[in-house]
C-alpha cells in the first residue's frame, strides 16, 4: 500500500482529487491535510472520511508535514493548497503571497528533507497573463510567464519555487497549469456556482462589464484525471498544461446557466471589472495529448447541466457558505 499526501484537500479540486483516488485505488492511503481557511469545506470528504486520514493544518507548517510524511511512510505529495479567489487578492494580497508562494516554500522544505519521490504541484494557466481576444496563440509550457494580478504572481512564484528545488536539490517534481475548472462543490464565491445559486434564488446575477472575456473550461473530473496521467507517466521536472480549447465568455456563461434553470435574462446586472481583470486565456495541451495519452472526456454542455443540477439538488451545502466569502462580488468590498 502506498500513501499520498493531497494538500487543499476540503477545497473544490482537492476534494474531488481525494474522491477521485479512494474511488480508483482503494488501496492507496490518502492523507489529506487542509486549514480549513473561508474556502474548505470539510463536509466535502464526508463520504470517504472513513477510508481516508483528514488532518487540519497549514502547508506552512514544515514540522507538521514531516511529522505526516513519516508516520504515513508518504512518498507522493499533490499540492492543491492555495488562496484562489481572484477578487479577494485584491483586496488582501498578503494572505495569497503567504500561503501560496511561502506556503508552497515550506511544503518544498519539508518534502526535499524527507526525501520524497514526487511532489506534484498544481498550478494555473493564469501565471502566463491574458491574451487579446482575437489572438491566435495559445499558451505553450516554454511561454514566459506574465502574471498580472496577485493571485496570478503569487502562483507564478510558486512555480519558480518548485523549479527551483528540482534544479538546486533534485527533489523530483511535476506540475500542471490548469484552466478554468467548474464542477460540483464549487465554493459559491466562483462564476459558474456563484450565477447558479444566484439564479436559483432569483437575485441578479453580477456580470463584469468586459463581458466578452472568455475562459477556457474544464469539467473538475477532467482535472483529476490529468493530475492522475502526470503521477503516473510524467517525466520528472517537466511541466504539462491541462485544457480542453473550449471557450466561453462570461456573458455565454450568464446566458447559458439562466437558460439551463428556466430564468429571465433580466437577472443580469453589469457591474464594473475588478482591477487587473484578465481578458483570455487559452492553453496549448499537445504536451500532455501527445506524451501521455489524456484527453478531456466531459464537455461543456453536459458537465454544465449536471452542475446546474447539482446546485438545485444541493441548497443545503451550498446556503451556509454564500455569506462566508470575504468578498462582495461587484462591489469589491469585504462581505
Ligand atoms: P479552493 O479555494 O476551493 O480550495 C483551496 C483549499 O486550500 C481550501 O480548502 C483551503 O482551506 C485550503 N487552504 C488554503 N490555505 C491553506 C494552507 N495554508 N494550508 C492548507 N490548506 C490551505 O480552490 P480550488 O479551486 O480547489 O483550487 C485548488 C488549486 O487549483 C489551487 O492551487 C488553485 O490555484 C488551482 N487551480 C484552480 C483552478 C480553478 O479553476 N478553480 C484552475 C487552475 C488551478
Amino acid at each position: 500500500m502506498s500513501s499520498i499526501l493531497v494538500t487543499g484537500a476540503a477545497g473544490f479540486i482537492g476534494s474531488h482529487f481525494v474522491r477521485y483516488w479512494v474511488e480508483k485505488y482503494p488501496d492507496d492511503h490518502v492523507v489529506a491535510l487542509d486549514a480549513l481557511t473561508y474556502a474548505g469545506v470539510e463536509e466535502n470528504l464526508a463520504d470517504v472520511r472513513e477510508r481516508i486520514t483528514f488532518v487540519h493544518g497549514d502547508i506552512d507548517d514544515s514540522a507538521l508535514i514531516g511529522r505526516l510524511l513519516a508516520e504515513h511512510g508518504t512518498r507522493t505529495v499533490v499540492n492543491f493548497a492555495a488562496e484562489s479567489h481572484n477578487s479577494l487578492a485584491v483586496l488582501d494580497p498578503r494572505r495569497f503571497f503567504q500561503t501560496n508562494t511561502m506556503g508552497t516554500q515550506a511544503l518544498l522544505d519539508a518534502c526535499h528533507t524527507a526525501g520524497i519521490e514526487r511532489f506534484h504541484h498544481i498550478s494555473t494557466c493564469e501565471v502566463y497573463g491574458d491574451l487579446a481576444l482575437d489572438d491566435e496563440h495559445a499558451f505553450t509550457e516554454s511561454d514566459p510567464y506574465r502574471p498580472r494580478t496577485p493571485y496570478n504572481a503569487s502562483k507564478a512564484a510558486a512555480d519558480h519555487a518548485v523549479r527551483a528545488y528540482h534544479e538546486t536539490f533534485g527533489l523530483p517534481i511535476t506540475i500542471t497549469n490548469c484552466a478554468n475548472n467548474y464542477g460540483t462543490h464549487q465554493f459559491p464565491e466562483k462564476v459558474i456556482p456563484l450565477f447558479i445559486t444566484r439564479a436559483l434564488e432569483n437575485e441578479r446575477i453580477p456580470v463584469y462589464a468586459s463581458k466578452d472575456n472568455r475562459r477556457e473550461w474544464i469539467h473538475v473530473r477532467d482535472h483529476c484525471r490529468a493530475v492522475e496521467a502526470v503521477l503516473q507517466r510524467g517525466r520528472i521536472g517537466e511541466t504539462y498544461h491541462v485544457g480542453t480549447g473550449f471557450e466561453a465568455s462570461v456573458d455565454q456563461i450568464a446566458d447559458a446557466v439562466l437558460a439551463e434553470l428556466g430564468r429571465p435574462q433580466e437577472l443580469k446586472r453589469i457591474v464594473p471589472d475588478r482591477p487587473g481583470h484578465d481578458r483570455r486565456y487559452l492553453l496549448d495541451c499537445s504536451k500532455i495529448r501527445d506524451e501521455l495519452g489524456w484527453e478531456p472526456e466531459t464537455g461543456f454542455e453536459q458537465g454544465l447541466k449536471e452542475t446546474v443540477q447539482w446546485y438545485a439538488e444541493h441548497r443545503d451545502w451550498w446556503a451556509p457558505l454564500y455569506g462566508r466569502s470575504p468578498v462582495v462580488e461587484g462591489t469589491l468590498t469585504r462581505g
